[in-house]
């Protein structure tokens, strides 16, 4: 395979030529003195880059947007949100830039996108900047997340600045260099809808780059929101399943393609508990583990209202149609959230629900119960399958109820390698997370690299790697807060 040099790398312009009322032009900030602190060698194969020539200063410099290759026109995109159930009119990219759409080997458009490289006019009171460790942080997450097989935006570079960022402490500074399938959001709907013409453009630019087929249906903005609904109840059902909190999901942060986006205050639940949150700012719990599938679908209403004059020329034909579409998420979301669990309890296909779902149900209540650590349970099950149930006996408090339940489980048959490429070993837990970026800002990438190896292979269980697996030090869970923003 051919790989380009960053600055002969064809950006197109795609979404800025066709969307330009959302689009403005906007460099990125001068980096007094980039230094790259990661790059996502096999992503940049991906994208049919040389990681060679981005590891060059003429690289390192595209990474941060103060290099762009000829013909290629960077933009703070608009959109607007809701915030935490609360809406604003102008949010954008206050610190961030699409650089354009590269075309990848496959032939597929891939945003490459820029997070803290500068003010831009939507930054209101914002500075622009991103700290380091937030950055490492969406480097690390994201690809856990695309190891565990979860959509989700992806993380091609994290490059230091050399400028400091002033938070409650002067920080150094960063740049993450995003690759997504687009930035489209809920959010650029509803920015969009002040204009018909304007949405209508954005829903058919949406249909071309996530949802083609949506374009051959009877109606095709219907069935691009029906499409919508779909992945993103997909996704939210994945999230559900490996015990992710993603912390933040305003409707600016979620996307038309159905992948993971912005990790600000996210993180990994540990013991077992739907009202498990970790973000500093949500203290009402809105976002909080078990009331994510509820805000998903809540924010495809939000979308719904958005697209209503692309889905009847009636508004309350339109609203009919809109209520009835929505209503495809609960059991979608379901569907897939019961199959997900039978495949981590290594249940074949084809047994009767009333079987199953009492399983499920029971077994969580137990995990429940005992605060019982989520990613360790789920693994040691597969072992349970294998004749040693002990390792997950020894994590439940209810002694005598996980034996019954166990009993009537392995009379099913579970099938343990199937729970093992399901169920990961490591996951990015948070007091391993903090650890990575406390060294990395202090500029030691030891403890994050190690970390990447562990979370980048995570059903593969490897010797030498039991502190990845291993919760929590006593203490740390119940303290543990994560911040937006930063
Ligand atoms: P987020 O919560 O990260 O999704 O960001 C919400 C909004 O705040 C977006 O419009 C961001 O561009 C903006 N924003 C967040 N942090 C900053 C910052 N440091 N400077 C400027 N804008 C920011
Ligand atoms: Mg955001």
């Amino acid at each position: 395979m051919s790989v380009a040099s960053p600055l002969t790398v064809r950006l197109d312009g795609r979404f800025a030529g066709e969307l330009s009322e959302l689009a403005l032009p906007w460099r990125a900030e001068e980096a007094p003195e980039p230094a790259l602190l990661v790059l996502n060698e096999p992503l940049a194969a991906e994208l049919g880059l040389d990681p060679d020539s981005l590891r060059s200063p003429e690289g390192i410099r595209f990474l941060v947007g103060n290099e762009v290759p000829p013909g290629a026109t960077p933009v703070a995109q608009a959109y607007a949100g809701h915030q935490f159930g609360g809406y604003s009119p102008r949010l954008g990219d206050g610190r961030a830039l699409l650089l354009g759409e590269i075309e990848d080997p496959d032939g597929r458009l891939r945003d490459l996108h820029l997070k803290g490289s500068g003010r831009t006019p939507f930054a209101r009171g914002g500075d622009g900047l991103a700290a380091v460790g937030p950055m490492l942080r969406e480097y690390v997450v994201s690809e856990a997340m695309h190891a565990l097989g979860i959509p989700t935006t992806r993380s091609l570079a994290v490059v230091a600045t050399g400028r400091p960022v002033r938070r409650e402490t002067l920080l150094p500074g960063a740049v993450l260099t995003r690759v997504a399938s687009s930035h489209l959001r809920v959010g650029s709907f509803q920015y969009a809808r002040a204009d018909v013409d304007v949405l209508r453009r954005l829903a058919d630019h949406a249909i071309a780059r996530h949802h083609p087929e949506a374009a051959a249906a009877e109606h095709p903005h219907r069935a691009l929101f029906d499409a919508v609904v779909a992945v993103q109840a997909s996704l939210v059902a994945q999230w559900m399943l490996v015990g992710f909190v993603h912390g933040v999901m305003n409707t600016d942060n979620m996307t038309i393609s159905g992948e993971t986006i912005d990790y600000g205050p996210c993180a990994f639940m540990e013991g077992f508990d739907p009202a498990t949150v970790f973000s500093s700012i949500d203290g009402q719990g809105r976002y909080a583990y078990g009331n994510q599938p509820v805000m998903a679908e809540w924010n495809l209403a939000r979308l719904a209202e958005a697209l209503l004059p692309l889905l009847h020329d009636e508004q309350d034909e339109a609203v009919e149609i809109a209520v009835a579409s929505l209503a495809a998420f609960r059991p979608r979301y379901a569907d897939a959230w019961s199959a997900g669990m039978r495949a981590k309890l290594g249940l074949p296909d084809g047994l009767a629900d009333d079987v199953t779902a009492p399983l499920v149900t029971e077994l969580l209540a137990l995990l429940q119960q005992g605060r019982v650590d989520h990613t360790s349970f789920f693994r040691a099950l597969g072992r349970a399958a294998r004749g040693d149930a002990e390792p997950a006996r020894g994590l439940v408090l209810d002694l005598a109820g996980f034996d019954a339940w166990a009993g009537r489980w392995l009379a099913l048959g579970p099938d343990a390698e199937a729970m093992d490429r399901v169920n990961p070993v490591y996951v990015p837990r948070n007091h391993l997370v903090e650890e990575a970026l406390d060294a990395g800002t202090a500029g030691d990438l030891g403890p994050l690299r190690l970390l990447l190896d562990a979370v980048t292979r995570p059903f593969e269980e490897r010797p030498g790697l039991e502190r990845y697996a291993a919760p929590a030090p006593e203490g740390f869970g119940a303290m543990y807060q994560t911040f937006c923003g930063t």
